[in-house]
């Protein structure tokens, strides 16, 4: 019956598109064992290193002892403990908004939010980078699914224009596009949604913790957060926790508990995530400078991938710096170089990335040094270089 199966698998390797996972162990200062070997991390979300903070595992640590490993239903049952009011609440005086709502993942926060929110009747307009959480959202909500480009937003203009007989329009696009490092155009796409009356929703999902002068995300460093109407994050990434929230006004956060149900039909958070969950947020409220670390080594990684006429996001602003290199070979056989050398960096092939564009993704984060990066270069250098096939310039 499930023959073709292994007919699937063996066209997968044959496309250098075969997925293999890993036994990766956490280490300190921004390591991780793979294989019995100590490597440099340069494939984690832990950008600002708050995973292993002694704060956050205390947090953990101590929820745990007081009301046990799981939360054992959904919010809705009996799993919203006090762990998770006291989280939302932090959400919500975080992100300045009347209320906050978590759910079990980014990914569950972004579909149960877009199922929610938008019907058969709408129109969505979704950037084509966006999250795969964000697509299947868009997707799964059954309205008109379009798709845009955040460098051609003449045409969205066109296409918002051509759609004005929907229900509602909704403009859907992460706040940092997570493949390629750049910002979202958030006031130019605000002004065509007030312009055409459609709403904007954000995932902040690489940009909480990291962007904004409180570190709040992509809407407060570019001052759109009153004209965006629905902003969703992610604890997993500058957080380094779990779970997925939204913030807002306290009606939207009582549809969506209402309504959402990848958060009505999912058992909540544990509450000892929530409790270091807290204790993250409260540290990049407390050392706004941790943020500026994994910022400076990311630039001076791009500077050198510029410098060598590589190819990668000019855009990129956060600690997230694309190689490209074309075919999914080519990245697997860099990154399989980097880690011979002792870098673990994280090759990233189609259907995450649009064909020809398979990449090194360099995530460097706070645990790491000024030598860490300098060696990282002069890895990549290396294993650039010796490669018989050049690769190809910057555009
Ligand atoms: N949005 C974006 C942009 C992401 O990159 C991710 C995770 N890769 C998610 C949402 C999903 O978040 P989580 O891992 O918490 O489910």
């Amino acid at each position: 019956m499930l023959d073709w199966i292994n007919d699937e698998l063996c066209n997968l390797e044959r496309d250098g598109l075969r997925r293999r996972r890993r036994t990766v162990t956490p280490l300190p200062d921004g390591r991780c064992e793979i294989d019995g070997r100590s490597l440099r991390n340069f494939a984690s979300n832990d950008y600002l290193g708050l995973a292993g903070h002694p704060r956050v595992i205390d947090a953990a640590c101590e929820a745990i002892a007081a009301a046990g490993v799981g939360s054992c239903a959904s919010a809705l049952v009996t799993g919203h403990t006090p762990w998770h009011e006291r989280l939302e609440h932090r959400l919500a005086k975080f992100e300045q908004t009347e209320a906050a709502l978590l759910f079990p993942t980014g990914y569950a926060a972004n579909v149960g939010t877009l199922t929610a929110l938008v019907g058969s009747d709408d129109v969505v307009f979704c950037d084509r980078a966006n999250h795969a959480s964000l697509v299947d959202g868009c997707r799964l909500s059954r309205a008109t699914f379009r798709v845009f480009r955040h460098d051609e937003l003449d045409r969205l203009d066109d296409d918002l224009a051509k759609h004005n007989d929907h229900r509602r329009r909704w403009i859907i696009t992460d706040a940092v596009f997570s493949m390629d490092g750049d910002v979202a155009p958030l006031p130019a796409i605000c002004d065509l949604a007030e312009r055409h009356n459609a709403a904007v929703i954000v995932d902040e999902a690489h940009a909480t913790g990291l962007l904004g002068s409180q570190g709040r995300g992509a809407c407060e460093l570019l001052d759109v957060e009153e004209r965006v109407a629905v902003r969703i994050g992610t604890l997993s990434k500058a957080l380094g926790t779990l779970g997925g929230f939204v913030s807002g006004s306290t009606a939207l956060i009582e549809f969506l508990r209402n309504q959402a149900r990848t958060q009505m039909f999912s058992t909540a958070l544990p509450p000892g995530v929530c409790a270091a969950a807290i204790a993250a947020i409260d540290l990049v409220a407390e050392e706004p400078e941790r943020r500026k670390t994994p910022l400076r080594h990311a630039a001076r990684i791009r500077e050198h991938l510029i410098a060598r006429g590589w190819k990668t996001s000019g855009q990129s602003e956060v600690p997230i710096v694309p190689l490209i290199l074309g075919e999914p070979e080519r990245a697997i056989e860099v990154a399989s170089n980097l880690e011979e050398r002792g870098f673990l960096v994280a090759a990233i092939r189609p259907p995450t990335v649009p064909t020809g564009t398979s990449r090194l993704r360099i995530t460097p984060t706070s645990a790491q040094t000024n030598d860490d990066i300098n060696e990282l270069l002069h890895a990549l250098d290396e294993v650039i270089q010796s490669k018989p096939h050049p690769v190809t310039p910057s555009d």
